[in-house]
């Protein structure tokens, strides 16, 4: 896929986005080489990943779902990167957890890119003055990740997150699901988050 797409081998990082999955799936994965993980739930990361770390401590575990500011300790203590850094309070939140815990995840601004009421992510308008504060707050912020709106055509989304990233001299791009990796990657996606794909279809989530 990233031949195809004119991207050099090794540039594209697979998430494999292993919430709802129970740790006997995780281990086939682990098995057959895998060690990039995604959880949208720091408890649900807490729950599961120790005991697997404790057998593979190569694990690198990002998270990829929205992120309470009472829970930024946890977060900066489990994850190695955090893909929902989306507003003023939380930033707040991380820079005091990692001076706290003394870990520095790797940070990607959440964009909410289609404009969506319901959905997490800054406002483009909003990105400029987030990034100046997540910087100043020391916050090691590696690149812009986001969702587009579901059952619409994604490509220009992932080119304008791309554009976006482009713009305030960023190299991550944390874009692209099961049903749409491959036009991220055509787009330049450095992080792809797949779970479906990878583990099946997941139980349907409790309300
Ligand atoms: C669940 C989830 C994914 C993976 O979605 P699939 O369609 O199962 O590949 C990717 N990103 C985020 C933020 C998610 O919550």
């Amino acid at each position: 896929m990233e031949q195809v797409a004119g991207r050099a081998p090794g540039s594209v990082a697979l998430v494999a986005i292993s919430k709802t999955h129970e740790a006997e799936a995780i281990a086939q994965l682990i098995a057959a080489g895998q060690r990039v993980f995604g959880e949208n739930r720091v408890q649900e990361a807490q729950a599961k990943w120790p005991a697997l770390r404790a057998v593979h401590p190569d694990i690198v575990l990002h998270l990829v779902g929205q992120l309470q500011s009472n829970k930024a300790e946890d977060a900066v203590a489990m994850f190695d990167a955090i893909h929902s850094v989306d507003r003023p309070s939380l930033i707040v939140a991380l820079a005091k957890a990692m001076d706290k815990v003394g870990r520095r995840p790797d940070c990607f601004i959440q964009v909410n890119i289609g404009a969506e009421e319901q959905k997490g992510g800054c406002a483009i308008a909003d990105l400029p003055g987030l990034l100046a504060q997540a910087r100043d707050a020391g916050l090691p912020i590696v690149g812009l990740m986001a969702v587009p709106p579901a059952d619409v055509e994604p490509a220009p989304y992932f080119a304008l997150l791309d554009k976006l990233a482009r713009d305030h001299g960023l190299p991550g791009r944390s874009m692209g699901m099961s049903g749409d990796y491959e036009t991220a990657i055509m787009l330049g996606a450095t992080h792809v988050r797949i779970g479906t794909a990878l583990f099946g279809t997941r139980p349907p989530v409790a309300a």
